[in-house]
């Protein structure tokens, strides 16, 4: 696995070792330092697709240190990517909000985030001439890599981008364990990576394989990866350039609240009913489905005297629930209190028995 002085020899994501390598690519060696080829490698288990055999995380860090290409504000300017990021932003994030952009370059995006009313911006970049120009307007830096700035001064942010960062890094896993301290537990994670379309080969051929990008995703790889780091995704778009996509935190105690909501609804239908629990009158239940199921097999309903359960669906007809035979609503021959017992179409119902058959009962309406 990843680790930060340990070149890559396995999936970044899942370490599998049993690769398929699908080509290898070389480079002309260069004055500055960088990798001189790897093998784009296919893991057959998690289907990621990335350069493998490729020096240390320190390694890059070093190179990003010396031959950070990222600080040249005429050589890289605005541009539709970093305008997909802002009005994402703009529209979602209210301005007091914690926004950390990792990898922010010269701050392209923060700085025009802070010129449309954002206050509390913090960027982190390798590059000093970067973090020094931000600074000098008023945005708070972290100069150095994810894997030597201090985490703990990033927790709690409300939102965090990384765009442009996740193809370049070997220790994935580091990465994604400095994410995870920055995001808070409401917070949201904006990562933008490029894609491999259709037809790119053939226009900029092997443009993705550089010297710098070593992590090539799908939207699924991306997906897998999130997901075993504990987020889900919230939006994903696709274009011919990016993998555009919102993350949070996968919080298992919504279905607790799930759980606990339903237990209070079903004991504010029970209370409809207790008055006829007393009396042991005899009922008819409209509605033989889940609902009516679930409550004569966990709740106090079963004590109710249900002289028959109606229900539309020919199937069910001469059938018992709990004992109970289940009647066509033709087949209705006493004038007795009828409980609807139907998620979604009580008024339909009630529409019915009042509209169509014209009886005249009493109706308790569960939902
Ligand atoms: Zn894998």
């Amino acid at each position: 696995m990843d680790n930060y002085f340990t070149p890559r020899t396995c999936c970044p994501v899942c370490g599998s070792t049993k690769n398929e390598v699908l080509h290898k690519h070389r480079f002309a060696e260069a004055d500055d330092d960088t990798v001189k080829g790897y093998d784009v490698s296919l893991c057959p288990v998690c289907g990621l697709v990335f350069a493998n055999n490729i020096p240390a995380q320190s390694e890059f860090d070093h190179y990003y240190e010396q031959f950070n290409k990222y600080q040249d504000l005429e050589l890289y300017s605005w541009h539709p990517i970093h305008q997909q990021v802002f009005d994402w932003v703009t529209k979602n994030v209210h301005k007091d909000a914690i926004i950390v952009d990792i990898g922010c370059g010269p701050g392209y995006v923060l700085r025009k985030l802070k010129q449309n009313g954002y206050k509390h911006l913090i960027g982190l970049d390798t590059s000093e001439t970067n973090c020094r120009r931000m600074e000098s307007e008023g945005i708070t830096t972290l100069c150095g890599s994810v894997f030597n700035v201090r985490s703990d001064e990033l927790k709690n942010a409300d939102v965090v981008l990384c765009t442009g960062v996740l193809e370049h890094i070997v220790d994935l896993k580091g990465l994604m364990s400095f994410i995870g301290n920055a995001v808070s537990q409401n917070g949201r994670l904006l990562l933008q990576v490029p894609t491999l379309q259709n037809g790119l080969g053939g226009k900029f051929p092997f443009e993705n394989f550089s010297t710098e990008h070593i992590n090539y995703f799908s939207p699924a790889t991306l997906l897998r990866l999130l997901e075993r780091e504990g987020f889900e995704p919230v939006e994903c778009a696709v274009d011919e350039m990016t993998i555009f996509s919102i993350f949070q935190w996968r919080h298992d105690d919504r279905i607790r609240d799930y759980i606990a909501d339903s237990e209070n609804a079903i004991e504010k239908m029970l209370k409809k009913v207790d008055p006829l629990i007393g009396t042991a009158k005899p009922v008819y239940v409209y509605g033989g489905g889940t609902l009516c199921r679930y409550l004569l097999a966990s709740t106090r309903f079963a004590r109710l005297n249900i002289r028959a359960i109606i229900d539309r669906n020919i199937t069910l007809n001469g059938r018992h629930i709990a004992g109970i035979p289940v009647i066509l609503p033709e087949q209705l021959i006493e004038n007795l209190t009828i409980i609807i017992c139907s998620y979604f179409s009580s008024s339909a119902i009630e529409r019915y028995i009042r509209d169509e058959i014209k009886l005249k009962c009493d109706i308790i309406s569960l939902i």
